[in-house]
C-alpha cells in the first residue's frame, strides 16, 4: 500500500487541537480563536460521540457542523470530525470538513469501517484512522485497508491506547510497541499520537507527547476546551488554550535524520556495532537450543519430565541478580529468559516425542506460547 502525508512535511510536529466535543456555538469559536493565534494545523471537535453507557452527552449532531464551519470562515483552520457512519460521512462533506476521523470504537467493527470506506469510493479527502480500543494490529491494519481500497491515499493513523482492565496510570494502556511495529510495516504513514485518551488526565499529557515524539511521531491531537472542568465529555483530560501552548512550549521536536556527516558516521559505527552483537546473541541462542536438546535426549533416555521447577527458579533468580549488575532491569531479563526457557522446552518436547507427531508442536502453537510469556 503507498500512502500520500496528510500534513505537509516540516520539522515542527503537526498540532490537532480542540475540544473533545462541540457543545455550543461559543464554545467551539472561542477555543478555535485561541488556538488558531497558536498556529495549530488542524481544528478537531467531536460532533456525534460514541460513549460508553447511554445517558451521556451523545453530541450535538448536525448543528455542530455549522459552527465548525464557521471557524474555517472566521479563523482559517482546518478541521475535522469523527464520522461513524455513512450518514455522518455525507453530512461532513456537506459542510466542508476538511479531514475526516473514524474513532477507536469504529475501526473495532469491520462493517463500520467497510460502510464509511463506500460512503467515501470517489472522494478525495484526507482521512485519519484511530487505533481499535483492543490491542489488535490486524484490526487497525484491516481499518486501514479498507479505507485505502476505495481510493484514498491520505491516510493516517492516531494512536490512541488501548483499553485495559483495572486501574493503571494511563486511560489506556499506550503498548508502545504496537503502532512502532504499524509504522515498521508502513513507513510512509504519517502517525499521530492523541495523548488525551491514552493519558486520561492532565498531569501527564507533557509527558506522553514528549515520548511520542522521541519515538518519531508525525505530532499531536489534544483535547483543548476553554473551561475543562466544565467539559460535557472528557473533563479531566481537556486543558485550556493557555495550559496547552504552555505543554506546547516544553516540547522539543526531533529529526527523524540529518545530513551531518559526523554525526551519520558516527551513529554508523554504533550500528555496526551493535549488528555484531545481535549476531553473537543469536549464535549464542542456537548453541543454547543445541545444548537443550542434548539434555532433551539425557532426558528421554531416562525418562525424567522437560520441566523441572527447582532449575528453571535458579536460573531466573541467579539471572535478574547478575542482569542487576549490568544495568538491566529485571523484566528485561525475566522476559528474555522466559521466551528462551519456553524455546527450550519446544525443542526438548520435540526430541522426545519425536515418535508422537501428534505431540509436536506447530509453529502456530509455539507462536501462542511466546504470546504467554511476554
Ligand atoms: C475522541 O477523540 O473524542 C474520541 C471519542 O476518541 P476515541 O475514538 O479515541 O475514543
Ligand atoms: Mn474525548
Amino acid at each position: 500500500m503507498k500512502f500520500q502525508p496528510v500534513f505537509e512535511k516540516t520539522t515542527r510536529p503537526v498540532l490537532i487541537a480542540g475540544p473533545c466535543s462541540a457543545e455550543t456555538e461559543e464554545q467551539v469559536l472561542q477555543t478555535a480563536r485561541e488556538l488558531a493565534a497558536q498556529n495549530i494545523d488542524l481544528f478537531r471537535a467531536g460532533i456525534w460521540k460514541p460513549r460508553t453507557r447511554p445517558g451521556a452527552f451523545e453530541g450535538v449532531g448536525t448543528e455542530g457542523l455549522r459552527w465548525l464551519r464557521r471557524v474555517k470562515q472566521e479563523t482559517g483552520l482546518k478541521t475535522t470530525t469523527e464520522v461513524a457512519n455513512t450518514q455522518h460521512v455525507f453530512e461532513a462533506l456537506k459542510y466542508g470538513i476538511d479531514v475526516l476521523w473514524i474513532g477507536a470504537r469504529t475501526t473495532v467493527n469491520p462493517f463500520s469501517v467497510q460502510e464509511i470506506a463506500d460512503a467515501l469510493s470517489g472522494v478525495d479527502i484526507p482521512v485519519l484512522i484511530k487505533n481499535p480500543v483492543n490491542a489488535d494490529l490486524k484490526l487497525w491494519m484491516g481499518a486501514i485497508e479498507r479505507i485505502h481500497k476505495v481510493g484514498i491515499q491520505r491516510i493516517a493513523v492516531v494512536h490512541r491506547g488501548f483499553s485495559q482492565h483495572g486501574d493503571s496510570r494511563f486511560r489506556n494502556a499506550p503498548l508502545w510497541q504496537l503502532p512502532i511495529e504499524l509504522k515498521r510495516r508502513y513507513p510512509d504513514l504519517q502517525i499521530i499520537c492523541d495523548h488525551s485518551h491514552i493519558c486520561g488526565r492532565r498531569d501527564i499529557l507533557g509527558t506522553i507527547a514528549q515520548r511520542s515524539l522521541d519515538l518519531n511521531y508525525d505530532g499531536l491531537m489534544t483535547e483543548v476546551h476553554p473551561r475543562p472542568d466544565e467539559a460535557w465529555s472528557d473533563a479531566e483530560q481537556q486543558v485550556t488554550p493557555f495550559q496547552y501552548q504552555e505543554m506546547v512550549s516544553h516540547l522539543t521536536a526531533r529529526l527523524s535524520t540529518t545530513d551531518d556527516v559526523e554525526f551519520l558516521h558516527s551513529l554508523d559505527t554504533l550500528r555496526h556495532q551493535i549488528d555484531d552483537v545481535d549476531e553473537q546473541l543469536l549464535q549464542l541462542l542456537g548453541s543454547r537450543m543445541k545444548l537443550a536438546e542434548q539434555i532433551g535426549e539425557y532426558k528421554k533416555r531416562n525418562n525424567i519430565s522437560i520441566f523441572q521447577p527447582s532449575r528453571w527458579n535458579e536460573i531466573l533468580e541467579h539471572s535478574v541478580e547478575k542482569g542487576k549488575k549490568l544495568g538491566l532491569s529485571e523484566s528485561l531479563v525475566a522476559v528474555v529468559l522466559r521466551a528462551i526457557h519456553q524455546e527450550s522446552i519446544v525443542h526438548q518436547e520435540r526430541i522426545m516425542n519425536e515418535n508422537r507427531p501428534d505431540l509436536v508442536k506447530d509453529e502456530q502453537e509455539g507462536d501462542e506460547l511466546a504470546a504467554v510469556v511476554r
